[in-house]
């Protein structure tokens, strides 16, 4: 599989780019350094914001579009999972700055054509995103592509226990790691635990600040011993979709 990895280009090679006469979509993939159970490593969101971004990019190209990935965002608002080690949360305000600093810098370039692939779930994490792309908005009047899967009109495309809302670490994300990367998953530990069958959204709804508060102790929820390769792949298309489709509609706004 070709590599969409803009970092992975020269500057001059990437000047060439900007300067053809098709337009270079861009792809931010956003994660977290989160506790994701005893079975998935703290870098899972990454993983799979990173998936979902380069097969966005490899079904642009192959519709004949220019797309590259941009290196990942690695740190975010991860307040939830305070208490488990490794899990870093930065402030609201820095997250916003930094996506928002980022974006700005391309766009300065001429890349108006960018969309974020997220894959980490908490609600303040959430509202930094939005934050940021109302300020490129405001600043710029360039509109960035930003498939939500918390909202309704995504998350419906999304597995059952997606739309349960248990879904940290359990059989949606454990799937998306074992298709990416399955030798970062600790398959014996997986494969014995037992199903945490509460939903963190409604939870959140009522108030909880915590996965520790919720009854994850160990930093899942969801059913992780029911995940498979081939529902990681399945949803990674999905995913991608997304992003396809989120990147289609700002063009056809944009003309
Ligand atoms: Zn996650």
């Amino acid at each position: 599989m070709p590599d969409y990895f803009l970092a992975h280009l020269t500057w001059s090679e990437l000047y060439d780019l900007l300067n053809q006469s098709r337009p270079c979509a861009l792809i931010l993939p956003v994660g977290s350094t989160e506790a994701h159970g005893p079975h998935l490593p703290l870098s899972a969101d990454v993983i799979i914001a990173e998936e979902m971004a380069a097969r966005a990019a490899r079904t642009l190209e192959l519709r004949g579009e220019s797309a590259l990935t941009l290196p990942p965002l690695a740190y975010s608002v991860t307040d939830f999972s305070e208490g488990f080690a490794g899990s870093v949360s930065i402030r609201a305000e820095t997250a916003t700055a930094l996506v928002r600093d980022i974006l700005l810098s391309l766009i300065k370039q001429g890349f108006k054509l960018i969309a974020i692939a997220n894959s980490h779930l908490e609600p303040a994490h959430i509202a930094t995103l939005r934050a940021a792309c109302e300020a490129i908005k405001v600043e710029t009047g360039v509109e960035i592509a930003f498939p939500d899967v918390t909202r309704r009109r995504w998350a419906k495309m999304l597995t059952d226990e997606f739309q349960s809302g248990a879904c940290h670490a359990g059989q949606y994300e454990s799937s998306l790691v074992l298709s990416a990367r399955p030798e970062l998953v600790r398959e014996e530990i997986r494969l014995a635990l037992e199903p945490k069958l509460i939903s963190l959204s409604e939870a959140i709804r009522e108030g909880a600040r915590s996965f520790i508060e919720i009854g994850g102790d160990q930093a899942y929820f969801g059913n992780p011993a029911a995940a498979t390769a081939e529902e990681g792949d399945r949803v990674f298309d999905i995913l991608a979709g997304m992003i396809v489709t989120a990147l289609d509609e700002l063009k056809r706004f944009s003309n």
